[in-house]
């Protein structure tokens, strides 16, 4: 529809000498890469790269724009004169290769084509001008090969075993053993294969082949595949790709050529050194392919000491001027160094808080620079317990790494099977090919779950992470047989009862027990392994200074979700700087649920009194332990929130408790009375239902009771010369008229306790904010509330109108699948909806008390992005589970120093 009608000023094609690295957006990541190194002076083969915004007016219009074609010709024309050839001129072809690059790397875009430019007659003139027969026809069938799949779209199949074929006819293994006169036929073989497959000949034209390859690059952006990974990952659809025309190397000139993969650091320990692999006489992706041996690159330096010397200079080079591991792609002409790709390497866990460290010692980046290097998944990765590296183990197999752990048990088939063995004591791993929502129990009752089929969204994953459950799946080797309960992986069978290991954060099967060993880092923040010490590793030491780094840089304070002395004594060793959230349910659990029940039957105010009574010294001593274990840090004790039945027994075996009784005619009086109240507390949808400050305004004292509670504790603690900080926090808030009720009622007890003790108590009262219209009335909340603390696990759940158990288990993949969203919002805080009212309200408390005092007590509290949203929109502090403090004090030192929009990724 459009006309193509682009501003002159517009240039669509940038040649390798015009780039920079920092135009990523506009030139890719490999264009601009290769614009860099061929500044820098190292040697790039010469050519050009065609922008994103071409491609963005190709996927906007439908067709190329039209000042393109003349860019692409006056840029050739540039290239054949410095490279002295034409295109694929007869006698002495210059010969290109076309290679996609989008700003972000991306599966599903189009494979590189090598060798364009080749024909039926310039082979000839390759072959005499190489001196090489042979490897003119290799690179011949190489163009057609690829051509033929990546551009005309036919199955690489067909190549693949003509190939394959061609090398049994000969008896040989290697594609190297193909003579000059093999290739030749195989050459005719591959071009009737395009003409029965695409229903055209392969284009003979140079300039053909070349353009209708730079098409399939823009339109490989559209594919199936890329844009499932785009909508996953977010990245935005209208960027667009770059395309990468550069001048041939060879590496399959003979022996003295060849092809390589390098890395400027061991990326699994970071250590300086060697890291790569080469393989002589081949091309392109031959040396990642597996279709040969390659050498350790270490061997290049006998092979040809000259190239060798060369690469590691510019090794050096490399990551002097990235500041960071680069891993690279080179290739040997005939003794001549050719670098191909440059970009800052994948490393793993471990390796990004060494190498962070080991730059910063090295004075190449600061400590800013430093916390970007690293984040929070990846030390969450590093806290697992693992499997212990030096056992002797047999690995049968390897599937996608889901939801991280190690996890050992007896292999079970059936969620049934896994609840009946789990009850009994045994541990667990559940094995299908895949899971459905029937399986949740079973996944419950399990230590582990093993799947055959499915990726990182497939119902098994999902749910593992939501439970934080140990999870491999999509492991397709495994024939998993449900009927025959057994699994069979390459001759191995594993039996129902036989133990399996799991590793869930590598995605490795093993058969047997494999010993799990605690993580150092772990060890460290636990306090049991100090990062000085002789034993401490260098990861233990690396974690501990980037921790260093980011408490000092952080604005954000971290707080725990700890209900007990025990979970807060463990959230501090972990850095807690006090406690979030402390539920008060356990408080009623237990050998109290009698009284509990005693509360919930009572007829009478003397009756309730009575029970309340009872319950109220307990309750004050759970909380002196808890101020003795908080002492001087802040406790934010949540009054009673689940709705009451959760208290009583459940319906069913009550039901059957009390029919068998009255068949035998003995029926119990009290059981009688509970079967009614539970009856009667029965709810449709419990989490809508009576509970939280409901709760407290409907059975008059219990609120008041645990209000006594906390601020006698406090009082006791304070007599014995404790610093307690206790902050009363009032759940499920609509309306401030609610939070009005209990705080008058509260303020009154608390008033009692410090005119009976004599002592000046300053206890906070406030309100969670976990409902939309608490969100939207804040400014009238605040009135009311010293402080706020988000509940974004119900706020999530009642802003989507989503039942978290439900929806999780029974839906949540195909959402994710359809890419409505990339993660679910219980993982990560959904910014535009959530977010914005966690936003929206943060303000209007502010804006009526100032002081506000404003947290998050939510699971999204210890989760990366979420730290970060948290961060921006000014909250004071979060709160997570102790296990993910140290995470949440990472991601709170890396949002307070990404200011400067470091790309790192
Ligand atoms: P990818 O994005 O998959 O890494 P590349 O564009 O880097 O794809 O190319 C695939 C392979 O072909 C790599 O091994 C690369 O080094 C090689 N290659 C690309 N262009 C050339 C060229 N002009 N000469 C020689 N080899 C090349
Ligand atoms: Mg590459
Ligand atoms: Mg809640």
């Amino acid at each position: 529809m459009s006309e193509n009608k682009e501003p002159r000023t517009v240039k669509f094609v940038y040649d390798f000498t015009e780039g920079n690295k920092d135009l990523k957006d506009l030139l890719g990541g490999k264009g601009a890469n290769l614009a860099e190194m061929t500044n820098l002076g190292l040697p790039v083969p010469p050519g050009f790269t065609i922008t994103t915004e071409a491609c963005k007016v190709y996927l906007d219009s439908g067709e190329e724009p039209v000042a393109l074609r003349d860019e692409v010709t006056a840029h050739l024309d540039a290239l054949e004169q410095k490279m002295g050839k034409k295109l694929g001129q007869p006698d002495n072809p210059l010969l290109v290769s076309v290679r996609s690059g989008a700003k972000f790397s991306m599966p599903g875009m189009m494979d590189t084509v090598l060798n364009i430019g080749l024909g039926d007659k310039s082979v000839q003139g390759l072959a005499k001008q190489a001196g090489d027969e042979r490897f003119a026809w290799d690179s011949y069938r190489r163009l057609i090969q690829m051509f033929g799949k990546t551009v005309l779209g036919i199955d690489g199949e067909l190549f693949e075993d003509a190939l394959e074929a061609a090398k049994s006819a000969k008896k040989v293994q290697v594609d190297t053993d193909l003579e000059a006169t093999d290739l030749k036929k195989l050459v005719t073989k591959f071009k009737k294969i395009v003409k029965t497959e695409a229903g055209r000949d392969f284009p003979q034209d140079p300039r053909e082949q070349m353009d209708l390859a730079i098409k399939a690059v823009f339109d490989s952006w559209n594919g199936d595949r890329a844009k499932l990974y785009r909508r996953q990952e977010r990245i935005p659809h209208d960027l667009g790709t770059a395309v990468n025309v550069c001048s041939m190397v060879f590496g399959n000139l003979g022996p003295d050529s060849g092809t390589g993969v390098a890395f400027t650091r061991d990326p699994a320990s970071g250590h300086q050194g060697v890291y790569g692999d080469y393989l002589q006489n081949a091309q392109g992706e031959d040396v990642v392919a597996g279709i040969r041996n390659t050498v350790p690159l270490a061997e290049l330096e006998q092979i040809d000491k000259k190239s060798y010397d060369q690469l590691m200079q510019i090794m050096e080079t490399l990551e002097n001027h990235y500041k960071d591991l680069c891993d690279i792609e080179f290739t040997i002409e005939r003794g001549q160094l050719w670098m191909l790709q440059t970009r800052v390497g994948k490393r793993t866990a471990g390796a990004a808080f060494r190498i962070a460290t080991q730059l910063v010692d090295q004075g190449l980046i600061d400590e800013a620079e430093a916390l970007q290097r690293v984040n929070g998944a990846q030390l969450a990765q590093l806290m697992f317990p693992r499997f212990d590296e030096d056992a002797k183990v047999q690995m049968i197999g390897r599937g996608i790494a889901a939801s991280p752990g190690a996890a050992v048990g007896k292999a079970v088939f059936d969620s049934y099977t896994a609840i009946k063995w789990s009850r009994s004591g045994e541990k667990v791993i559940l094995i299908r090919r895949e899971t459905n929502p029937d399986d949740l129990d079973g996944m419950i009752a399990a230590e582990g779950i093993l799947t055959s089929r499915g990726g990182k969204t497939s119902h098994a994953a999902v749910v593992a992470r939501g439970m934080g459950k140990t999870c491999v799946c999509g492991a397709e080797e495994l024939e998993v047989d449900t009927k025959r309960r057994r699994l069979t992986v390459n001759g191995t069978v594993v039996e129902e009862g036989d133990v399996i290991s799991i590793d869930g954060s590598s995605g490795k099967v093993y058969l047997g027990e494999v010993p799990v060993v605690p993580s150092p880092v772990v060890e460290y923040f636990e306090g049991r392994m100090h990062a000085g010490a002789d034993d401490a590793d260098e990861l233990v030491e690396a974690v501990h200074r980037i921790m260093a780094f980011a408490d000092r840089k952080r604005r954000l304070r971290v707080r725990a979700n700890a209900d007990n002395a025990e979970d807060a004594l463990r959230a501090r060793r972990f850095g807690a700087q006090g406690i979030g959230l402390c539920r008060t349910e356990h408080m009623f659990l237990g050998d109290r649920r009698e009284l509990v029940e005693r509360l919930i039957l009572a007829d009478s105010e003397a009756e309730r009194e009575e029970s309340l009574k009872e319950l109220l010294p307990l309750q004050k001593q759970d909380f002196v332990q808890l101020f003795e274990a908080t002492d001087g840090l802040p406790v934010t004790i949540r009054l009673l929130d689940p709705p009451l039945h959760e208290f009583l027994p459940d319906i069913t075996e009550l039901s059957v408790r009390v029919a068998l009784a009255e068949s035998r005619k003995d029926a119990n009086e009290n059981d009688l009375r509970l079967l009614q109240a539970v009856h009667r507390l029965h709810e449709q949808n419990p989490m809508l239902g009576l509970r939280g400050v409901r709760l407290g305004l409907v059975i008059p004292g219990l609120f008041t009771m645990q209000v006594r509670a906390i601020a006698e504790a406090a009082a006791e603690r304070k007599a014995a010369k404790g610093d307690p900080r206790a902050e009363i926090m009032i759940p499920l808030v609509g309306t401030v008229q609610e939070l009005e009720i209990v705080r008058e009622e509260a303020d009154e007890v608390i008033a009692e306790v410090e005119a009976a003790t004599g002592t000046k108590l300053k206890l906070a009262i406030g309100t969670m904010i976990e409902l939309p219209r608490a969100a939207l009335t804040a400014g009238q909340i605040a009135e009311a509330a010293q402080f706020f603390s988000f509940g974004t696990n119900d706020l999530t759940q009642t802003v989507w109108g989503f039942s978290r158990d439900d929806v999780e288990a029974s839906f949540f993949t195909a959402y994710l699948e359809k890419g409505i969203f990339g993660v679910s919002p219980f993982e990560t805080i959904d910014k535009d909806g959530v977010g914005s009212l966690v936003k929206a309200a943060a303000e209007a408390g502010r804006a009526t008390r100032p002081d506000l005092k404003l947290g998050v007590c939510g699971e999204h509290g210890g989760d990366p992005e979420s730290v970060h949203f948290f961060h921006e929109v000014g909250l004071d502090y979060v709160s997570c589970s102790p296990f993910r403090i140290p995470v949440a004090r990472l991601e709170a030192g890396r949002a307070a120093s990404t200011s400067t929009g470091s790309d790192h990724r």
